[in-house]
């Protein structure tokens, strides 16, 4: 099902990699020109609008946008023991993490009379977007709200697809997690024009300052046209896993954190990235022997035998690590004998899982990391969300008289070199 491409004497470029390795085609830039029309008809018309866009995507409409508050209580008490149980201590371990990432605020003294403080202050008023097409993700909910809650945001709005078998409302689960976490602004609301409402504010729903979370290509379109009116954070693709690992792997759990991952997405991309050609052989026996009878073993067959799921056997792990580092994978797994030496020159990755005792869907849920991650490669330049993704930096300038006179000669040179006279100017008047 998982082919293998064996690069082993082959010179491994960008090129080589691309042709081996392809990432599947997500289309976001047709999908935005599909998404225009729903943001103009949500900005022009309000609320009415969200609910009939909502209702010709979703099957159900909701009796009321916003989920009554006394809604969100039931659900938390009538969930199941254990998922509260689960969700308390991924809550619990997230918030420890997140609030450790947390920026000191700092004051730089440059001179007498010089001084910077970098100040980090919340945004004021975020819209999560938690996903509820082809599945409900409670998790996304914990992996939006603790860090906002983390970076102090006092203003938060959840919103997920309306959900046909509970009379519009967003799946229970999420709603419970909603009510654990202390979020009581929540709308039943998805797709584009949950964006759009955001983005723009509704009747009954202010705009917000930032849009988070994950969502299908229509979600990621939306974002990325109400980019400039709000922030937004990374743009999600479909899931990825790399595996980079050596013969002290265990083949059956390699395969299962593979499979793991492809059952998110068709497109959903699994890499095993190994030097052990007998690894490799044992990986895909292994997920021959366990993806039949899989829940969603439709999903997951199409996504492993995509051309962007693969086995590469490379020379040797020096080479696998350079792999890894050009594809820049949201999630990798190390499995080898030294993975300390392995992690210290991994530089392009969303997250690392380091050991056998570390594997994705750990992460996924409850090892207290966050599980909204750069896709496509962007790892390279952007990070997963965390709690400066809802912090701003401000700059607080101090000066006195002796820091500026200290600077002036030079201040009035650099502007008339740039033939800003005026910004000179402004500096001499103070001491003529
Ligand atoms: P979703 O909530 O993102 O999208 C559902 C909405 O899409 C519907 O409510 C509808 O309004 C809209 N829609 C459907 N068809 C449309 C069309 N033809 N035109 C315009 N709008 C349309 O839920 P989903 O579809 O299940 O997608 C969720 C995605 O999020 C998956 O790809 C999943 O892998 C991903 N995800 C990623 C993470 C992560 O952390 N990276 C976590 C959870 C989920």
């Amino acid at each position: 099902m998982l082919t293998i491409t064996d690069l082993r004497g082959t010179e491994i470029t960008a090129e080589v990699l691309e042709s081996v390795l392809p990432r599947a085609e997500v289309d976001v830039t047709a999908a935005v020109e599909t998404v225009r029309p729903l943001l103009e008809r949500v900005r022009a018309e309000g609320a009415s609008a969200v609910l009939e866009i909502g209702e010709g995507f979703d099957g159900v409409r909701p009796a009321l946008l916003r989920v009554a508050p006394d809604k969100l209580q039931r659900a938390l008490d009538d969930l199941d023991p254990d998922v509260r149980a689960a969700l308390e201590e991924s809550i619990r371990r997230a918030r420890l993490v997140h609030a450790a990432q947390r920026p000191a605020d700092s004051t730089v003294e440059l001179g007498e009379g010089a001084v910077v403080e970098n100040h980090w202050l919340p945004v004021g008023r975020v819209g999560l977007y938690v996903p509820g097409g082809r599945a409900v993700y409670p998790s996304s909910v914990v992996m939006n709200v603790v860090p906002a809650q983390a970076a102090g945001v006092s203003s938060l709005a959840v919103t997920s697809p309306p959900q046909r078998d509970h009379h519009g409302d967003p799946h229970p689960v999420v709603l419970a997690a909603c009510a654990l976490l202390g979020v009581d602004e929540v709308y039943a609301a998805g797709g584009a024009q949950a964006i759009a409402m955001l983005a723009y504010g509704v009747e009954g729903c202010p705009g917000v300052d930032i849009i988070t979370g994950p969502g299908n290509v229509y979600v990621a379109a939306a974002k990325r046209a109400v980019l400039g009116t709000v922030g937004i954070d990374a743009e999600a693709g479909p899931s990825e896993i790399a595996v980079l690992a050596d013969d002290s792997a265990n083949p059956a759990w390699v395969a299962a954190d593979l499979i793991s991952q492809s059952e998110h997405d068709p497109m959903a991309a699994s890499v095993l990235i190994t030097n052990s050609a007998e690894l490799a052989d044992q990986v895909v026996a292994e997920i021959e022997a366990q993806v039949p009878g899989a829940t969603l073993e439709q999903q997951i067959r199409q996504a492993l035998t995509g051309p962007q799921s693969r086995v590469l056997i490379v020379d040797d792990l020096d080479t696998g690590i350079a792999v890894a580092n050009a594809y820049a994978s949201e999630h990798l797994e190390i499995h080898t004998h030294d993975n300390e030496a392995v992690l210290a020159n991994i530089s392009n990755a969303g997250a690392v899982f380091v050991g056998p005792y570390s594997p994705v869907p750990l992460g996924d849920y409850s090892s207290g990391s966050n599980h909204v991650l750069p896709t496509s490669g962007s790892a390279r330049f952007s990070s997963g969300l965390n709690t400066v993704s809802f912090l701003r930096l401000q700059q607080r300038i101090r000066y006195q008289e002796t820091g500026l006179k200290e600077l002036q000669r030079g201040i009035v040179a650099l502007a008339h070199s740039e033939g800003l006279h005026a910004h000179g100017d402004a500096i001499d008047i103070r001491f003529d």
